[in-house]
């Protein structure tokens, strides 16, 4: 892999959460790139890597692969996620979607849901939205905790601590068990955002992605920015590491998040398993009757 896309990642990586500060990270950076042009060349590339890691993830049947998702509306999670994972084969791709819960999972702990749709041995998962909505959104609206089913006596004002030690330990038990788990959080301005949601507005073929609630959520959004910030005080770790990718040019995003992903496929030695003697022989008796055929 060319250096440049190896180390694109690292910068945005945060493995550590005690210091972090989300005004540290520019929603505007692009690194060393100035122009997309490169970015897509290097784009193009990591997709090829990409398939090629995959088919060995998945021919080996060991480790699984979990990619979150998270991000602010319009940051580009949807885009991003189908870029970067144009070039996978879908059988061993799963993407699963995270809304508000319905009344089954409400009527489960938190991480139930996600946990159903955890990726097998030799996949890769993506969540877009995930568990971390539940020290989001519904931190943001803390009605939304009211509504749901918990015990009233279990809604502390620890709760958010308590969430983020089980989000820990459930990554962390993951991480132990054999899936990778890689989180991004898609770094957008309130700048850009503006220019996203105006565009979805005056451009007809965009009108279906707006919706009139993410305006009412764009006005809370320095709670959002709080509830970001310690979420990923809490929850980077080395196990399951954040990347805060900065999100207003979606050419670099994606281009950060393949280098992120490239990276993680790499560490893990991935190869096709070895074919043993006893294999060896059946292949030859195979070929050999294949052959005989009249
Ligand atoms: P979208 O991804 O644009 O279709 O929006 C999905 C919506 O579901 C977002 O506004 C999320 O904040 C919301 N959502 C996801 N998970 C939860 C949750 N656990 N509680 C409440 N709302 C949620
Ligand atoms: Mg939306």
């Amino acid at each position: 892999m060319p250096s440049s896309l190896a180390d694109l990642a690292e910068r945005f990586r945060i493995t550590n959460g005690k210091k972090f500060r989300l005004k540290d990270v520019d929603p505007g950076d692009t690194g060393k790139l100035k122009s997309p042009e490169k970015a897509t060349e290097l784009l193009r590339e990591s997709v090829r890597l990409m398939s090629e890691f995959q088919e060995k993830l998945y021919a080996q049947d060991r480790w699984a692969l979990l990619l979150v998702f998270q991000a602010m509306d319009a940051a580009g999670k949807d885009g991003t996620i189908k870029h970067v994972m144009s070039g996978v084969n879908p059988q061993g791709c799963e993407v699963s979607s995270f809304k508000a819960p319905s009344d089954l999972e409400l009527d489960h702990d938190f991480l139930w849901r996600t946990a159903k749709a955890l990726p097998e041995r030799g996949r890769i998962g993506i969540f877009n939205r995930s568990y971390y909505e539940d020290v989001l959104v519904v931190r943001v609206h803390p009605e939304f905790l009211a509504g749901g089913k918990l015990p009233p006596k279990l809604i502390t004002k620890g709760i958010w601590d308590e969430r983020f030690e089980s989000i820990r330990a459930f990554e962390r038990h993951l991480a132990r068990n054999g899936t990778v788990v890689r989180k991004f959080f898609l770094h957008v301005s309130k700048a850009e955002q503006k220019k996203r949601f105006l565009a979805r507005l005056n451009e007809p073929e965009k009108n279906w992605k707006f919706s009139a609630n993410d305006v009412k959520e764009r006005a809370r959004w320095d709670e959002y920015q709080d509830a970001y910030e310690d979420m990923i005080r809490h929850t980077a770790t080395k196990d399951a590491p954040w990347y805060v990718v900065p999100a207003d040019n979606k050419w670099f995003t994606r281009l950060v998040v393949a280098s992120a992903i490239i990276e993680t496929l790499q560490s893990l030695d991935l190869h096709f398993p070895k074919v043993d003697k006893a294999k060896l022989r059946e292949l030859a008796e195979a070929k050999d009757s294949l052959m005989r055929e009249k």
